[in-house]
């Protein structure tokens, strides 16, 4: 047995749990020292509603590494929640998308445009969080209606009080609540009437195979329907193919995101997708 041999005994002469142990370490102090020299940047990845139209942005983080290059956002946000890194990486995406807005604010193009920022469980369960999403709202003198905050399943686990509370002061002011990933997680149905949201994002795993996969495309209508009876918004994430967007719009969801309309941008290529975007009249 195992444990016979005592705790210690078992992580200290593992050499596999060793090396993680020293890899998260490490992991966790580059990024202590990415924060420190500002080496992430936000990439924006257009969404587009009803009649075609751009009506904002997801925010993605990625890590410009010194040695690595463009670090995707799988590859260190997981360890980031677990340092507790997050709170400060967070804190910054929220801060420069709320610059982001500012700058945008008044320009016809961009008026109604919004900005989503991912907000992890930690982050969210931090008993600050609204009033740091707040004040990043105040200090940018923008309108908290052009700040959208994807929220994650997995807050529902725990502490629905609370959760639902928060939820409900932010809305009030007038920030857009959305769950992300809709349908991978921890799916409490029957709570998601009680909560303060205005959308449901269905999950890319389930739109990539949507026209050949049968319990993909249940589980995507059975969103949307969800999403429609609740009286919520429904936005499909991974949209690549004008094919995938149209079993998505027969079937009631009119808003998307993915690389049929773009890829994530960095700020200046979105400037120029901006540019170039057929003028609509308001
Ligand atoms: P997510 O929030 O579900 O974001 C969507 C992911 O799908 C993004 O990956 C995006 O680049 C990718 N994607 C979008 N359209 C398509 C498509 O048509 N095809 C394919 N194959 N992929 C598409 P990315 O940027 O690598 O981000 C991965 C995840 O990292 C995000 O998933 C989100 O959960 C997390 N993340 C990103 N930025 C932040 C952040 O600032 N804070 C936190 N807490 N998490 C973040
Ligand atoms: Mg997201
Ligand atoms: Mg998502
Ligand atoms: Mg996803």
């Amino acid at each position: 047995e195992a444990k016979a041999e005592g705790r210690n005994a078992i992580c200290f002469f593992d050499p596999a749990m060793q090396a993680v142990v020293t890899a998260n370490a490490a992991l966790t102090s580059e990024l202590r020292q990415g924060l420190r020299n500002q080496d992430f940047v936000l990439h924006y990845q257009p969404q587009v509603g009803r009649e075609g139209g751009m009506v904002g942005v997801e925010a993605l983080v990625r890590w410009q590494h010194p040695q690595h290059g463009l670090v995707a956002p799988d590859s260190f946000i997981t360890q980031a929640e677990d340092s507790g890194l997050i709170l400060p990486l967070g804190q910054w995406v929220l801060e420069t998308a709320c610059t982001q807005l500012a700058a945008w604010a008044g320009r016809a193009e961009t008026e109604k445009f919004s900005i989503a920022i991912n907000v992890s469980v930690r982050q969210f369960r931090h008993p600050e969080f609204v009033e740091m999403v707040m004040k990043a709202v105040e200090q940018a003198g923008i309108s908290a209606h052009h700040l959208k905050l994807e929220l994650t399943e997995s807050l529902l686990a725990k502490d629905m009080d609370v959760t639902i509370a928060k939820m409900g002061i932010l809305k009030n002011a007038g920030v857009t609540l959305s769950i992300d990933d809709f349908g991978i997680g921890y799916s409490a149905l029957s709570y998601l009437k009680y909560l303060p949201l205005d959308q449901l994002k269905i999950d890319r795993s389930f739109v990539k195979d949507v026209l050949t996969d049968p319990n993909d495309a249940a589980i995507a209508r059975t969103i949307i329907g969800l999403a429609q009876s609740l009286g919520l918004g429904v936005m499909a994430e991974g949209v690549e193919t004008e094919a995938q967007r149209d079993f998505l719009a027969r079937h009631g969801c009119h808003c998307y995101q993915g690389y049929l309309f773009s890829k994530p941008l960095p700020i200046e290529e979105l400037e120029v997708f901006i540019q170039r975007l057929p003028q609509t009249s308001s």
